[in-house]
């Protein structure tokens, strides 16, 4: 019987062991959340750095066949490569983009979308109006996409797969930038750096459910800063 307690008492003393360690390596202070996705052991380290220059112009010419490049910076093995990250997403793709026009990265993120990802997607109210934005394709397949009217630039370019990779960069997705500008993108599932996108994310996508309204001139003046809003002015 002594025996059985004993058991029973250095079981319950395990299972709390177990629970508190998984809260202290789950927990995150800055928020009091438990971001479950996010804090489990990423499968692999992804850490991935491209640049784009004048040169990648030459490789256009083989952006829609199979043809083997030589180029170790060739731009269409980086767009393969941006398409497969999209293509891993299984639960949520949250795409923040200024200028998204790119045929190739746009029908990956309808994919997601049509094989039941939830797909998000915020632009820049002027630029997703212009003829060669995928905006209606998106809004043609039904996904999500919040764009107001703002006195600044929805300037970010950063898409999140899953809550788990970041794909950042100076590039806007659009071929010419792909194709001839000097640029870099940035690929990783650090979670530290991951983690503050996610909430960056969250933060705008809540911001652009309504109409936001415009501040008055007087306002602008006295304020370099916007504090109910957080959005900085232009100056
Ligand atoms: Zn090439």
């Amino acid at each position: 019987m002594g025996s059985k307690i004993l058991f029973l008492i250095g079981g319950m003393v395990f299972a709390t062991e177990v629970v508190w360690q998984l809260y202290k390596r789950l927990y995150n202070p800055r928020n009091g959340r438990i971001p479950l996705t996010i804090a489990k052991k990423p499968e692999q380290n992804i850490s991935e750095v491209m640049f784009f220059s004048r040169e990648s112009s030459f490789c256009r010419a083989h952006v829609n066949n199979n043809e083997a490049c030589l180029k170790s910076t060739c731009p269409v093995q980086y767009l393969r490569r941006m398409e497969g990250y999209i293509n891993r997403a299984e639960k949520r793709l949250d795409v923040c983009m200024y200028v998204l026009t790119c045929q190739l990265l746009s029908k990956a993120i309808v994919n997601a979308h049509k094989r039941g990802v939830i797909v998000n997607i915020i632009l820049d109210r002027r630029m997703a109006c212009t003829d060669s934005s995928q905006t209606a394709l998106f809004h043609g397949n039904g996904i999500a996409v919040r764009m107001q009217e703002l006195d600044v630039l929805m300037h970010h370019k950063f898409v999140i797969v899953d809550n788990e990779i970041v794909i950042t960069g100076s590039v806007n997705w659009t071929m010419s930038a792909f194709f001839g500008n000097f640029e870099n993108i940035l690929v990783t599932n650090q979670p530290s750096i991951v983690l503050p996108f996610v909430e960056e994310f969250d933060k705008l996508w809540k911001l652009l459910e309504y109409p936001i309204e415009s501040e008055s001139e007087g306002n602008r003046r006295r304020l370099p800063f916007n504090p109910t809003k957080g959005i900085m002015w232009n100056m």
